[in-house]
């Protein structure tokens, strides 16, 4: 079972016509829905289970600047631009505060790459330095081990995530949003080339466009209109702990191990080098795409082959307007974890903190991330089809992003002059022949 998550009323009147439909309730579909209704556009969100259940409040709640992709930077700074004002904005606590993200160097390589980084977030007037182990240990009382010191970003932060996206759908609903939970789409239909209504469980609603924020189910979605995007879903393991005496503010990676404090004062600890990803007929398909990305997590991913392969090639079709849809059936993923992966994570933590040795792990769960090969997101019109745009594929970093990102898809949808340069983010990336390729930074 995933974290529990701010509840968020449904509208009580549901809705047979809007200018947009955004699909999917997770972060990115709010703030697309959010940014949509403050240019007074009429919206309707659309979530087959409740508000953020999915990657929205099962992730790390980092925001973070440090070691992103460099294509991806000018949205990051919008982004936290907006996350620095967010509470004031909704009225509410997003758990947002700004103190800072490290990613400790274990490796003189490691190292060099992210001084290299910190030359190139320059050019985005990123303040970043690199710390010394002295400044280190400063900046993480109790640290142990050895360290080449740590890439920091003063102006990173974190925000909850069980909170996060709760409170802006609520704000984005005082702004006229008309949010249904339990309403799954089961197919985006056209008229005439474009689209013109989606097919609910609850009955048709017409619109001028559609926004598909399905997270790991975009690829399904994308494919019932007849368009393939190369999506795979990786599994991350995540566990809150009780409220512990702990006096490291930031933000903090060692590879093996991250941790972040909480508004409940628990730790959120976590770990991207012990993730799963589940062989599946689509892994298989898109193994050529992947396959650099793989190269380069090979030692941190666990390949698994067991049941996901039997679900996804007999139940992962798209919906049909007529027909009870998967949507309906998966109300929420929730992936299966293995407790292994949790002991490890804690082994991690005491070597690097000895003073974790006594946390009590309060809650443990799973999030499946929607990846692409390049690891940065679709932020797009849909070429060919008039009327439908995609917003997918963060990549295991959509959290921190999303205001921004909600933004930009608004801006393409509206017509407006874009928040930032959608270029890399085009959909069309994948099917001109471009060598599309992850960046590791970190
Ligand atoms: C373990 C983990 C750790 C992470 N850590 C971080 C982090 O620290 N910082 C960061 O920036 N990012 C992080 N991420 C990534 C981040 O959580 C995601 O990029 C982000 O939440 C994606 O939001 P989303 O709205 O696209 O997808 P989701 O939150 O997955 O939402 C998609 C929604 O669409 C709904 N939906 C799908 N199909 C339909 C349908 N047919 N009809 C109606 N609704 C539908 C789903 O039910 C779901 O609620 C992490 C992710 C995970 C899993």
């Amino acid at each position: 079972m995933g974290p529990g998550v701010d509840l968020v009323p449904s509208s009580e009147i549901f809705p047979s016509q809007a200018e947009v439909v955004v699909i999917g309730g997770g972060i990115i579909g709010v703030a697309t829905a959010l940014s949509l209704a403050r240019r007074g556009i009429k919206t309707v969100l659309l979530e087959k289970g409740t508000v953020a259940a999915e990657q929205s409040s099962r992730n790390w709640g980092w925001c973070r600047r440090t070691g992103r992709d460099l294509r991806e930077l000018p949205l990051i700074n919008e982004s936290m631009k907006m996350w620095e004002g967010m509470n004031r904005l909704l009225g509410r606590e997003t758990g947002f505060r700004q103190e800072g993200i490290i990613y400790a160097s274990r490796s003189e390589a490691q190292r060099e790459r992210h001084l290299r980084w910190i030359e190139e977030a320059r050019q985005h007037a990123i303040a970043s330095e690199m710390l010394s182990p002295a400044q280190l240990s400063q900046r993480i009382p109790g640290l142990a081990g050895s360290l080449s010191g740590g890439l920091w970003t003063p102006l990173d932060g974190r925000a909850e995530p069980q909170k996060a996206a709760p409170a802006m759908a609520i704000y984005a609903m005082a702004l006229g949003v008309n949010l249904q939970q339990y309403c799954a789409v089961r197919s985006i239909e056209r008229s005439a080339g474009r689209v013109s209504h989606v097919v609910t469980e609850h009955g048709a609603i017409s619109c001028q466009s559609v926004v598909v924020a399905g997270g790991a189910w975009s690829r399904l979605l994308m494919q019932g209109v007849g368009v393939d995007i190369p999506q795979l879903k990786v599994l991350s393991t995540v566990l809150r702990t009780r409220p512990v005496a702990c006096e490291v503010k930031p933000c903090v990676s060692f590879g093996n191990v991250s941790l972040r404090k909480r508004l409940d004062g628990g730790l959120t600890i976590a770990s991207s080098a012990t993730n799963t990803a589940d062989i599946t007929p689509d892994s298989l398909r898109f193994l050529p795409s992947f396959f650099p990305a793989f190269w380069h997590e090979r030692k941190s991913l666990q390949l698994r082959l067991g049941q996901r392969f039997i679900d996804e090639a007999l139940r992962w079709r798209p919906g049909q307007p007529d027909k009870v849809s998967l949507y309906e059936q998966v109300r929420v993923l929730d992936p299966r974890i293995d407790p292994a992966v949790v002991s490890k994570m804690l082994c991690n933590l005491k070597r690097w903190l000895p003073s974790s040795d006594n946390v009590q792990v309060a809650q443990s769960w799973g999030g499946l991330i929607d990846t692409m090969p390049d690891a940065i997101p679709i932020i797009s019109a849909t070429p060919g089809v008039p009327g439908l745009f995609l917003a997918t594929g963060f990549s295991g970093h959509g959290f921190g992003i999303a205001p921004a990102a909600g933004q930009l898809m608004a801006d393409l949808v509206s017509g407006a002059t874009p928040i930032v340069d959608p270029a890399p983010f085009r959909l069309a990336r994948f099917s001109q022949g471009e060598k599309v390729q992850a960046q590791h930074w970190l």
